[in-house]
């Protein structure tokens, strides 16, 4: 078969060669023509626009500014020799500074000129700085290019703009390329939904999407482009969603029988809220329907999730299956052990344990008991995963604390029963809808959005440093009533000796602050052995230690009702979701828990917004909808690890409206169409036919 031209190598291309080609693939994994035309603009710089100087901030992506050069001069030596350039409007000054090409621009920049000035503004000193930025001479008669009045930038990388792929080179680069291979580019949505939708054909989407005309075709082609990015996403696994369920039998939950009932009427300590029940009536169908099921429970800190995979384990007792419950790591296992034997009492099903430091002989009792039925539940780490671990019919798994497991690990499950067993996932990260649907699109979400009557929400409080005193006043209060307090400092890895000085200097400050013999202490942070660590996690949990000194290991589940106190220092350098998670920590008992975010007193525009935000609200799903417009889906929570956010052009924070088109899209297409066999969806059918995708996507399931 001939090569298609788009799968053409990038170093045939004018312009290209050996030598960029290689770095191509290296900085920007740019292989093909195809790979350089899906590299996307990032942003469209409108051109006609200007700023002035005094009306420059920090939080500008950039700016066009037209100047007067002032001065001009060569300073520093060596790795730190630089041309420093003055531009002076009729507001005020700004400095040009350039590391690079020194001499070249020294020479070609006149001072007493005017020019034209672009690029990101630092503040430093009080005053602004842009460096690297570009810069051409100010001719107020020139036309404009074409009439390209948005211009776009491309990302590149300090190598490549040594050889000339700056954002202008690439732009030459698409030109060239298009030039070759535009009319070569197949139409991969059917015609009937490019009319339903009022999408723009793609050959014309990619030609406009790098040169755009106006905005109008802009948004247009970029709409079309995104769309075709989401649909696709949604089309692939709502069809592995779909094989799936003709693919696994699942084991069939028939009765709501006695154990349940019994535990439901008499043993439940409280009433279920109506997201709890309602999140239970839908596993009930789930898994009646003899199909595996394959279901997220999202919900945030503290809304119950326990009960609800207890009342799933004892439904799945009821039918003469047992139930295994995954936890990430040791402290949780036995958490839930111990809530689990609580809530269920002595005699209505026999609840077993299993971490890595159980002992042999334990062990060998539990596999036995495992095998002969004998036990009903098993709560565990990874260590269930070890293949000794047989059960006699697993008929649910229930994992908690998604974000922790692998895709192998639930498939490693799967296969401990004949019948796969069904499959829970609980997670505490609120993780937008939006992103749940593309992330598990081919898991179903149940959402519990409900907590218990009459906790009382936690009270956030944000304090400067110069605030301190208050800070330690509010624990001494809170301890004498006999509450724990936590204190949590940021460990990042890209500061992480910076970090762990603070760290150090906050345990001097507190042990002046709450000495011996009246105040007692644990401390915990990732650089102690795992041992330490329990250790120093048990007397905090065991009320031995008042004071709970973290880095952020803390994190993850750990329940301690009687501590009421939330620190955390540097608030303003954790992530938002990190925050509202370390929050969830208390808020756990029946007292008025408390969060103090201390911060220093210069903050970031999103800093700023990240503190307000926890003030003003409990809400997960509302942070986390917020932190997704603040960070973009990169960086959220769980997503790293899965892989599977490869999007070239789409966005999930801003094109949400979009995706639920999509997804609604391809439900009604698999609907009508399941095996895609009709006319109308001979391009789908293809898409799953052909070799070379057009997106590179990781399943997860
Ligand atoms: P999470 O969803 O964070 O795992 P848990 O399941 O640990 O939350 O529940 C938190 C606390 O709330 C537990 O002490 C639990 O017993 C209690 N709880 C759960 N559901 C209810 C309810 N419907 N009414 C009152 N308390 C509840
Ligand atoms: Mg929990």
């Amino acid at each position: 078969m001939l090569q298609h031209s788009l799968q053409t190598p990038i170093e045939y291309l004018k312009g290209v060669g050996p030598q960029r080609g290689d770095l191509l693939k290296k900085e920007l994994s740019i292989f093909t023509y195809q790979d350089l035309i899906q590299h996307f603009p990032f942003r469209y710089v409108d051109r006609t626009k200007f700023y002035k100087v005094k009306d420059i901030h920090p939080d500008l992506a950039a700016v066009q500014i037209i100047g007067r050069v002032v001065s001009k001069e060569i300073v520093g030596e060596k790795r730190s020799k630089r041309l420093v350039v003055t531009l002076k409007d009729d507001t005020g000054l700004l400095e040009l500074v350039w590391f690079q090409g020194v001499q070249w621009l020294d020479k070609a920049i006149q001072p007493g000129s005017v020019y034209i000035a672009f690029g990101k503004a630092n503040e430093f000193n009080g005053r602004f700085s842009i460096p690297h930025p570009e810069i051409e001479l100010y001719n107020p008669s020139a036309k404009k290019l074409g009439n390209l009045t948005l211009q776009p930038v491309y990302s590149s990388t300090e190598k490549l703009k040594q050889y000339s792929l700056d954002t202008k080179g690439l732009q030459r680069l698409q030109a060239a390329a298009l030039e070759q291979i535009l009319k070569d580019i197949d139409e991969t949505i059917p015609a009937y939904i490019l009319d339903k939708y009022k999408l723009m054909g793609k050959q014309e989407a990619f030609l406009k999407v790098h040169f755009p005309p106006d905005t109008s075709s802009l948004e247009a082609a970029r709409r079309r482009l995104k769309f075709e990015e989401l649909f696709f996403i949604q089309l692939k696994l709502l069809k592995n969603k779909l094989l799936r369920n003709h693919k696994f039998r699942g084991i069939r939950f028939e009765t709501v029988g006695e154990k349940f009932n019994l535990f439901y009427k008499e043993r439940l300590p409280f009433d279920l809220t109506n997201a709890q029940k309602r999140v239970i009536k839908e596993i009930r169908q789930d898994t009646q329907r003899g199909i595996q099921m394959n279901r997220l429970v999202q919900g945030d800190v503290g809304s119950g999730k326990t009960a609800v995979a207890l009342m799933t384990m004892l439904l799945a007792i009821d039918n003469d299956c047992q139930a295994c419950m995954m936890a990430p790591t040791e402290i949780l296992a036995q958490q839930h052990y111990d809530s689990l034997k609580k809530l269920t009492g002595d005699d209505l099903v026999n609840i077993g344990i299993l971490t890595g430091s159980t002992p042999k002989k334990e062990r060998k009792k539990l596999h036995e008991a495992l095998q002969d039925g004998s036990l009903d539940i098993l709560i565990g780490t990874h260590a269930l995963l070890e293949d000794e671990v047989q059960f006699k019919n697993l008929g649910l798994a229930v994992i908690d604390e998604q974000h922790r497991f692998g895709v192998e690990q639930r498939a490693r499950l799967w296969k401990k029963n004949s019948v796969p067993p069904h499959i829970l996932v609980m997670t505490a990260t609120p993780i937008p809808r939006t992103l749940a649907m593309t992330l598990y699109g081919d898991l179903d979400v149940s959402v519990i959005d409900e907590l218990p009557a009459g906790r009382k929400p936690i009270k956030t409080i944000h304090l400067y440093e110069n605030q301190r005193l208050r800070m330690f006043g509010f624990i001494r209060q809170e301890i004498a009533k006999g509450r724990q307090v936590y204190v949590v400092y940021p460990l990042i890895k890209e500061s992480e000796k910076l970090d762990l000085l603070h760290l150090e200097a906050g345990i001097e400050a507190i042990s002046r602050e709450f000495p011996l013999p009246d105040y007692r202490m644990s401390i915990v942070h990732g650089k102690l052995k795992p041992a330490d660590k329990d250790f120093e996690m048990q007397r905090f949990v065991k009320g031995e230690t008042q004071i709970m000194v973290a880095t952020t290991v803390i994190e993850v589940g750990v329940n301690v009702p009687n501590a009421s106190v939330m620190i955390i220092e540097n608030a303003e350098r954790f992530g938002l979701s990190q925050l509202h998670q370390l929050r969830g920590r208390v808020g756990r008992g029946a007292e008025q828990s408390y969060c103090i975010l201390m911060s220093g007193n210069k903050l970031s525009r999103e800093g700023k917004i990240r503190l307000e935000t926890m003030v003003r609200t409990n809400d997960g799903f509302e942070i986390s909808e917020i932190d997704l417009q603040l960070r973009g889906p990169g960086d959220i929570q769980g997503t790293q690890q899965s892989g599977v956010l490869d999007l070239k052009i789409a966005d999930l924070a801003n094109d949400q409206q979009l995706l639920h088109q999509a997804r609604e899209e391809v439900i009604q297409i698999f609907d009508e169409d399941p095996e895609l066999s009709q006319e109308k969806n001979e391009l789908l059918k293809n898409y799953f036919l052909k070799k070379d995708r057009h997106i590179t996507w990781n399943n997860i399931s």
